[in-house]
């Protein structure tokens, strides 16, 4: 808890405005896009930062009088990665956002940590360039949180994520050292990739302040292919054999039969609902490649007994049904009074037992399921629809979860693959990472940050 003295300081230190502390402002948040069952603890100041200098001048005053500091985007992550603990700090980089480079020659972007990402996609695509994260929400979320996340999306079976697209950051020490990782060349072989260690590090080891990207050409041309299946198993026979065809989709999405109908209760565009399952697969290329692709990829969907294959090449058309799978959490949310959505992973050749065990679970449980997922990685997001506040209901959940990530690890796979442990996998740790790195993952908090004040009580506690 901060005392009204720290917050005097921290608005001496900041012009006030920068500063917000009423109990009402700072409720705004105390929450993430995660459904949590219990609301979690608000900040005690949220601090609109516009230089890396202000972050230092927070961080060093936070890190002498051990105030928790919880950096925020755009706060869509769905793990209670920046809810607080225990009070504190909250960084809002909502002001720092702006686009601070862009060469096409060297096909990079420097960035502050608030941008949003589809200004970093569209300011890319106006030079024929591709920044390819794309996290279903990335019309809203920073790049900040991105980076903390590591986040991926439909693309990164093709593309990969967020970490494969950061060539340099600039990240602020808890105690206000400025640091720069990486030399923001293609390649660098020189020492240990450190900023390789702050993606994915959840905003628990240092703050991100400024970020080099690595773009890529733009594809000229892609085209989609929708096909729906009777079996689960088909249509994962369906992903195999396309990539044993040697093809190689930007994307290959699906979506069971609950989230198609449930999509079309509330977000008509015509999938066929009498179906078990869809694929959506996205071709890209130059165009002769994309036709030769699309011909294939028909023929291997045949082949995995597909009722129904469409090939979309009219731009509305495809964006219909990427806003279709878009929307499936939206929608689902709309089927009770809370959703909560999951991220796990597993190799592709276990896919279908994974699908079917989150079914068996969820109906063993008696809870709504609908599953959408990035199967071209084999990771799926099992949306459980519940009421969190109902003791019996969330007690099945519980069991529930625990079960989806027990079968995900006997499976070979793990708890998260995009979305990150925050708050609410933190319990499941143990469980997933082995024993000896878990200790060094420790180790490295500690040495990063001694006094624990970087998003407390996130991945681990210490
Ligand atoms: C509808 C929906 C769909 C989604 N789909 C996907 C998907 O397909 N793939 C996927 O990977 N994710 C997905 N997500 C999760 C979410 O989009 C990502 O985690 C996202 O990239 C987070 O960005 P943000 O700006 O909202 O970060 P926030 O939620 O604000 O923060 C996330 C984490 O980053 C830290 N952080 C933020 N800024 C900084 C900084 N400057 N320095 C250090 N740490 C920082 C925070 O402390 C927190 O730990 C989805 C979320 C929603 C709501």
């Amino acid at each position: 808890m901060l005392l009204k003295s720290n917050i005097n300081d921290l608005k001496k230190i900041l012009k006030s405005d920068k500063v917000l502390s009423s109990k009402e402002e700072c409720y705004c948040y105390a929450q993430d896009s995660t459904n949590l069952r219990n609301t979690p603890m608000s900040p005690d100041a949220v601090i609109f930062v516009e230089s890396i200098e202000d972050v230092q001048k927070v961080l060093k005053y936070a890190n002498i009088h051990s105030i928790p500091v919880i950096s925020r985007g755009a706060g869509t992550n769905m793990v209670g990665a920046c809810v607080c603990e225990q009070g504190g700090i909250v960084l809002n980089f909502s002001r720092m956002n702006k686009i601070l480079e862009f060469s096409p020659e060297n096909l990079t972007m420097k960035v502050q940590p608030g941008v949003v990402l589809d200004d970093i996609k569209k300011l890319a695509e106006s030079e024929g360039l591709f920044y390819p994260p794309d996290p279903s929400n990335f019309k809203v979320s920073t790049i900040g949180g991105s980076i903390a996340q590591s986040s991926g999306g439909a693309s990164s079976f093709k593309y990969g994520t967020t970490k494969d697209y950061i060539l340099s950051l600039k990240v602020v020490l808890p105690d206000g050292t400025l640091m720069k990782l990486g030399s923001g060349t293609v390649k660098d072989a020189v020492g240990y990739h450190l900023n390789q260690l702050i993606i994915g590090s959840e905003g628990t080891l240092a703050v991100v302040v400024e970020a080099e990207l690595k773009l890529i050409p733009k594809p000229e041309t892609s085209s989609l292919v929708t096909a729906y299946f009777k079996s689960i198993e088909d249509a994962i026979q369906g992903v195999n054999t396309i990539i044993k065809e040697r093809i190689f989709p930007a994307t290959i999405d699906f979506m069971d039969s609950n989230s198609i109908i449930t999509v079309e209760k509330f977000y008509p565009s015509g999938l066929n609902t009498k179906s078990e399952c869809m694929l959506i697969v996205e071709l890209d290329g130059i165009e002769e490649s994309v036709n030769s692709q699309m011909q294939k990829t028909v023929h291997a969907l045949e082949c995995s007994n597909s009722t129904e294959i469409n090939c979309i090449l009219d731009e509305a058309d495809k964006d219909r049904v990427w806003t279709s799978r878009r929307s499936s959490f939206a929608a689902s949310a709309k089927l009770g009074v809370d959703v909560v959505t999951d991220d796990i992973i597993v190799p592709r050749t276990s896919l279908s037992q994974m699908i079917k065990s989150c079914q068996r679970i969820c109906e063993k449980y008696n809870l709504t399921l609908c599953l959408v997922g990035h199967v071209g990685d084999g990771n799926i997001h099992p949306q459980i629809v519940l009421n969190l506040e109902n003791d019996d209901e969330f007690k099945n959940y519980q069991d529930a979860k625990a079960e989806i990530y027990d079968a995900a690890i006997k499976l070979g796979g793990t708890i998260s693959a995009e979305h990150g442990v925050g708050m609410e996998k933190l319990s499941y740790m143990k469980q997933t990472v082995d024993e000896n790195a878990l200790e060094y993952m420790k180790r490295i908090k500690k040495l990063f940050d001694p006094n624990n004040i970087l998003n407390p009580g996130k991945i681990f506690k210490v």
